[in-house]
C-alpha cells in the first residue's frame, strides 16, 4: 500500500497562482463584455445598467479599458494622499505622546538632540512613513474595475 503521494514532475509554467485564480472567478465569466462605470458592475449585452441605467461601455475596446484603468488610478492615488495625512496625524499623536513622558527631554538632551530639534523631525517622518507602508499593507487597495483592465 502505497502511504505517500507520488510525486509528479510539474511544468511550472502551467501551474495558477493563488492570485491568479481569483483573479479569474467562475461566477464572473469572460463574456460579460460590457460594464457599468458607476456601479463597476459587469454586464453580458449592450444597453444600459441593470441597477442605474447608466450607459455599459465595451471593455474590449482599449479606450475604454484606459479610461477605466485611469479611474482606478485616480482613486488610488486619492487614498495613498488620505492615507499619507494620516499618517503624519498618528506619528504626531504618537511624537506628543512620547513629549508628555516625564524625563523625555532631558533624556532627549543627553542621548540624541540635534539642533532645530532635528531629531524629532526625523522620528515623525520615520514613524508616518512606516505607518503609511503599514496601512498600505493593512488595507490594500481593491480597484474596482481589476477584472477587466486585469490591474492588481
Ligand atoms: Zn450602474
Amino acid at each position: 500500500m502505497r502511504l505517500l503521494p507520488r510525486l509528479v514532475p510539474v511544468d511550472a509554467g502551467e501551474l495558477l497562482t493563488a492570485r491568479q485564480i481569483f483573479a479569474a472567478p467562475s461566477y464572473a465569466p469572460r463574456m460579460q463584455h460590457f460594464i457599468c462605470v458607476p456601479c463597476a458592475l459587469p454586464a453580458a449585452a449592450e444597453g444600459s445598467c441593470a441597477r442605474c441605467g447608466d450607459v455599459l461601455l465595451d471593455a474590449r475596446r482599449d479606450d475604454v479599458r484606459e479610461l477605466l484603468a485611469d479611474i482606478d488610478s485616480r482613486h488610488r492615488r486619492a487614498r495613498e494622499q488620505r492615507l499619507l495625512w494620516l499618517s503624519i496625524v498618528l506619528a504626531f499623536v504618537i511624537a506628543a505622546g512620547l513629549w508628555s513622558i516625564p524625563g523625555f527631554w532631558a533624556a532627549r538632551r543627553y542621548y540624541f538632540a540635534l539642533p532645530l530639534l532635528l531629531d524629532q523631525l526625523l522620528m515623525i517622518g520615520l514613524v508616518s512613513f512606516a505607518m503609511m507602508k503599514l496601512t498600505a499593507k493593512l488595507f490594500p487597495a481593491r480597484p474596482r474595475f481589476a477584472g477587466v483592465t486585469g490591474s492588481e
